[in-house]
């Protein structure tokens, strides 16, 4: 192999060129990037960014990052048969290794009515455009009930706002944590002011030029200076197009992230679709921070041609989201359970849960319970409990 190209400079991207060279790959390397910015952390974004903060945007690196990069040029297609890229510049790029790392794309609902006034929290810019609009007494209405919502709504009420999160689901985040959890976390949002119009969506937005209400489905006209659209994303591999590839969520791998049918290309981070023995056989994608850094290291080995043990790559998934002055952390695999146990603490506290599915556990959250949490994934990692039986 003598010239990688990875498509998409972010966090995968960076930590799989890193890897490439801790690994003594000494061939070039070339980094694609769309935003004109180089790496950042992305998960300060709907934090500390939005607050009017800069702290945690830095990528800290292990320095290995020697590369040529190509920033604020996307990929616009590539031919896999024939190895060459396509920039949007009109350049060309030849490989004879490529790595996927494009990350995903914010959904965007097709809401008749004025444009101004509405944003999507993914990149940089996006959350540098919010965080000058969050004035005290600004009317926001956040359309979602995901991490990412709950974490824009927090800040917003803390910036002085008048916030309201309007979402089809029962409760926040019940997907992932459950009803019970999600239902206790709405009320420590209510607590600090933030208000929720939950089994109800959007439908439309009115206004002139700028923004004056959001319309419900049950007929509520809310009004609403600032929306923001936190409804989830979609993978970016519009440029993978036309390969025969599997697309249908992000591009399928094998367990070693090894795009299906292609020895010299491999995928990492969000878009990367892929299956993990350690929960099941199901590929999926995992939209984690620490799953990009461990997918992004196993990428590198597979495309220099080092297999894993017999055991075959297994990362344990863990995420964190803080909102509501706490910090919610979690592993393995929560969304997948079917039945969830307080283990310590409780509901409208530090409380950490367990997560079964057909009777293993599965899944582990908490809030504060730090030793019980702790407990938990070393659980999830003992050999000999796999995660799951189907
Ligand atoms: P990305 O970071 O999305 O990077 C993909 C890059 O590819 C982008 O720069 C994009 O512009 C570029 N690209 C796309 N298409 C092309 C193309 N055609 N050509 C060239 N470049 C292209 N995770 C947690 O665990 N905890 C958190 O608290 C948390 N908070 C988050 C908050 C926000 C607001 C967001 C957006 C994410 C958060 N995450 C969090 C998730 C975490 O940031 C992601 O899992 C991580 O960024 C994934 O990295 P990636 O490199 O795979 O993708």
């Amino acid at each position: 192999v003598q010239r990688i190209v990875v498509v998409g400079a972010s966090l995968a991207g960076l930590r799989c060129t890193e890897a490439l060279r801790a690994e003594g790959f000494g061939g070039e390397v070339v980094l694609v990037g769309e935003e004109r910015h180089g790496p950042y952390n992305r998960p300060p974004l709907s934090k500390a960014v939005l607050a009017g903060a800069a702290g945690g945007l830095e990528l800290e690196t292990t320095g290995e990052r020697a590369a040529e990069w190509r920033l604020g040029v996307p990929a616009t297609e590539v031919s896999l048969a024939a190895r060459r890229l396509q920039l949007a510049d009109g350049g060309e790029l030849g490989y004879d290794g490529l790595v996927v790392a494009t990350g995903l794309r914010p959904r965007r609902l097709p809401l008749p009515g004025p444009r101004r006034g509405r944003h999507v929290v993914r990149t940089l810019d996006d959350a540098r455009n919010l965080a000058a609009a969050l004035r005290p007494g600004a009317r926001v209405t956040v359309l979602g009930a995901s991490f990412i919502a709950c974490e824009i709504a927090s800040v917003a009420v803390d910036a002085g706002c008048s916030v309201t999160i309007v979402a089809p689901e029962a409760e926040p985040m019940a997907a992932v944590l459950g009803a019970e959890l999600g239902a206790a976390l709405r009320r420590r949002h209510e607590a600090r002011g933030v208000e929720f119009r939950l089994g109800t969506v959007a439908s439309k937005c009115d206004g002139g030029e700028t923004l004056r209400a959001v319309v419900l489905s049950d007929g509520t006209d809310l009004p609403t200076d600032l929306l923001v659209e936190a409804v989830g994303c979609t993978p970016a591999v519009d440029w993978l197009e036309d390969n025969g590839l599997d697309l249908s969520d992000g591009v399928l791998c094998d367990n070693r992230l090894r795009v299906q049918g292609h020895e010299d290309v491999v995928a990492a981070g969000d878009v990367a679709r892929f299956p993990n023995p350690l929960i099941d056989d199901v590929p999926r994608r995992v939209e984690h921070w620490t799953m990009a850094v461990d997918t992004a290291r196993q990428a590198a080995l597979t495309l220099l041609g080092r297999t894993p043990g017999p055991a075959g790559f297994r990362p344990l998934p863990g995420f964190w989201s803080d909102q509501a002055g706490l910090r919610i952390q979690a592993f393995g695999s929560p969304a997948l359970a079917d039945a969830r146990e307080v283990v310590a603490g409780d509901l409208d506290g530090d409380v950490a849960i367990a997560c079964h599915r057909t009777g293993r556990l599965i899944g582990a959250v908490a809030i504060g319970r730090r030793r019980d949490l702790i407990g938990l994934r070393k659980r999830l990692l003992d050999e000999r409990s796999p995660l799951a039986t189907t």
